[in-house]
């Protein structure tokens, strides 16, 4: 038995294939449609964008996706692509019908973003020769190309890039049964031994996310080959994850400490983000992206006007705290 390291674990757990991909049946339902039409027309499928919160599969789809069209993929994402010349040296590098990915597509810088709408539209890019008055704009052909962008944030994208995407997915949180087949999927590919409940009661903690989900696979693996017979059952979960402090609602010590925060700091009464960010130390990003989605989602707070409030659930359960 060893203990898992991190890099190789999320790399192997990758779908390879969109049967291997779990879940969110309507997406790949229409993706399977798509990659057909364009196989059998021979087209290059058109402009992808995915939506949802963080750890859900977005970059896992689009890597499906390339595989079920036998197409190379290049990553990249929105805040490293920082000039036009960085967008249209990997678009000039592309072979006919690959896949160019941009995470976090909302953080593109305006003049990039520009860059990409005639390479988008018409396959092709317009460049900048010569300095000064003597400078002039030619404009050259790029192989044909399908963008996958995904967002964590669809509100955040302009109109003109948003017209832009033939196709628009969205991704939402994975239920406990689909949770739990992949956390079984993992745990077989891994080699550990676990059981159907020992899976569901991680499914269950893992806020519907499937990259916490073998996260919390790996932390308990660690802590059954530690302090037990390295088996996962429902007994082990349960205790190591109470151990790392994740309840049985899923709430972790932040989760928390945010709850805790505006039924008791603040009375209940609605709080601001600005204020929220420095009582719990957490800039803004992690606030509305990572902390919040879950919480409104499992009805522990709500979001009004004045600010965010926690609900009457909350209040009944952690108003102990
Ligand atoms: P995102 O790009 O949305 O942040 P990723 O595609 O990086 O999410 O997914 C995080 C991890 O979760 C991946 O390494 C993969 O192992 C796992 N995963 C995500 N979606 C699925 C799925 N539908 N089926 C199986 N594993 C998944």
């Amino acid at each position: 038995m060893e203990i898992l390291r991190e890099e190789s674990f999320d790399i192997d757990l990758r779908p390879k294939s969109i049967d291997d991909y779990i879940g969110q049946d309507e997406v790949k339902k229409q993706i399977k449609i798509f990659v057909d039409a364009s196989k059998k027309t021979g087209k290059t499928l058109d402009h992808i964008l995915i939506g949802g919160p963080p750890g859900l599969g977005k970059t896992s789809l689009a890597q499906v996706i390339a595989r079920e069209l036998g197409k190379n993929i290049v990553f990249t994402s929105g805040p490293v692509l920082e000039k036009k010349g960085d967008i249209a040296g990997i678009l000039s590098s592309l072979e006919e019908g690959d896949i160019l990915f941009i995470d976090e597509i909302h953080r593109l810088n305006p003049s990039v973003e520009e860059a990409l709408y005639p390479a988008m539209e018409d396959f092709c890019l317009d460049i900048i020769i010569g300095k000064g008055s003597s400078s002039r704009s030619v404009r050259i052909d790029i192989p044909p190309f399908t963008l996958i962008g995904a967002t964590t944030r669809s509100g955040m994208l302009t109109s003109p890039l948003i017209s832009r995407f033939g196709i628009i997915l969205h991704i939402d949180y994975y239920d406990t049964d689909s949770l739990t087949r992949i956390v079984l999927r993992s745990a077989k590919i891994l080699g550990i031994k676990i059981t159907e409940n020992g899976a569901r009661e991680i499914a269950r903690r893992s806020r519907g996310t499937p990259r916490i989900a073998n996260r919390f696979l790996k932390r308990v693996y660690d802590f059954a080959v530690v302090k037990k017979d390295g088996t996962v059952t429902e007994d082990t979960a349960r205790e190591a994850l109470d151990f790392l402090g994740i309840d049985s609602y899923g709430l972790d010590s932040r989760d928390r400490k945010y709850l805790q925060i505006i039924i008791e700091k603040f009375n209940g009464k609605p709080v601001g983000l600005n204020t929220l960010s420095s009582a719990l130390s957490e800039d803004r990003y992690t606030i509305e992206e990572i902390i919040e989605p879950f919480l409104l989602r499992s009805g522990f707070i709500e979001r009004t006007p004045k600010g965010r409030k926690p609900t009457d659930k909350a209040l009944k359960i952690f108003k102990k705290i």
